[in-house]
């Protein structure tokens, strides 16, 4: 039957314009819709591939079309998919004038490099046949020139298949004003891994979750015997204790979700619960969050 859980970033410094319904509406839509590839026999990867399409294609979030602006006035954006069977990450840093920047990190996948950046990476997404595509949204360029951005905003994927296979996926436009050149978490095994056992995928501040490793720690500690909650629980503690910003999703092998977010940060997530339920962060309903 296979599981999903899907986010949209850290939410509470988003945008500041945009309400949370409209958040939870969007993400409850892109759920459905990946989930309902899942369930008639896809795979995780096409699944995550797909959810992170449809939420760079939403000019509400923080990724593909809709992507905040660095200091310089540029979009760049940085994607990644981690296949947990094969045990292969490959990602796209800096990349420009692309739709989707998870289609060109999936594309990577199969080939010799797994990992491009800047002007490089979007000659070769051209190679590949990527047409131009400005990712620019007036709500965006209203931000940057009023400065109005907050620190944060990703999209990702976690998603698990019938026959067991796990794949996450992380795509970001970036922190809002950041130096130009600066790398994202999110195309990093600090943002985004996968093994046999569970898949993260992460967001909050960049530079944090690198200085932790979030997504292959919390990944070893399950491979290495914890249970996913605990490993996230253990993970989100040596966050506050130094008093990170972060937060992620993750699935084990069992298919069940899991959310963590360290002090302050607020997670846009949608899942359905071992119970069937679907929640997200505005209705969680029975669904914990390890804090
Ligand atoms: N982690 C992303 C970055 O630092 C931003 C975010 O997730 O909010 O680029």
């Amino acid at each position: 039957m296979g599981s999903l859980i899907i986010h949209g970033g850290a939410g509470r410094l988003e945008s500041l314009r945009t309400r949370e319904r409209d958040w939870s509406g969007s993400l409850s839509e892109i759920y459905s819709e990946a989930e309902f590839s899942l369930k008639r026999g896809g795979d995780a990867r096409s699944a995550v591939l797909l959810a992170v399409r449809l939420l760079e294609s939403d000019p509400l979030f923080n990724a593909g079309t809709g992507s905040k602006l660095q200091s310089d006035g540029e979009i760049r954006m940085s994607a990644a998919l981690m296949d947990g069977v094969g045990t292969i990450f490959s990602g796209v840093i800096n990349v420009r004038h692309i739709e989707h920047p998870i289609d060109l990190a999936a594309a990577l996948s199969s080939v010799d490099h797994h990992v491009l950046a800047a002007a490089e990476a979007t000659d070769y997404a051209r190679r590949l046949g990527f047409p131009f595509h400005d990712p620019l949204t007036e709500e965006r360029l209203g931000e940057y020139r009023q400065r109005l951005a907050g620190a944060e905003g990703t999209v990702g994927a976690a998603a698990l298949d019938d026959q067991g296979r796990l794949f996450a996926a992380t795509s970001t436009g970036g922190t809002g004003f950041e130096t130009p050149g600066r790398v994202s978490d999110s195309a990093t095994v600090a943002g985004t891994y996968a093994t046999a056992q569970t898949a993260v995928s992460c967001t909050g501040r960049g530079e944090e979750i690198v200085n932790l490793a979030v997504a292959a720690r919390v990944a070893v500690r399950v491979q290495d015997g914890a249970p996913l909650r605990d490993a996230v629980a253990r993970t989100v503690a040596e966050g506050n204790a130094l008093s990170f910003h972060f937060g992620l999703i993750a699935l084990d092998r069992q298919g069940r979700p899991q959310v963590g977010e360290t002090a302050g940060t607020r997670v846009l997530f949608a899942t359905r619960t071992e119970a069937g339920e679907l929640v997200n962060f505005m209705e969680p309903g029975e669904f914990s969050i390890v804090r």
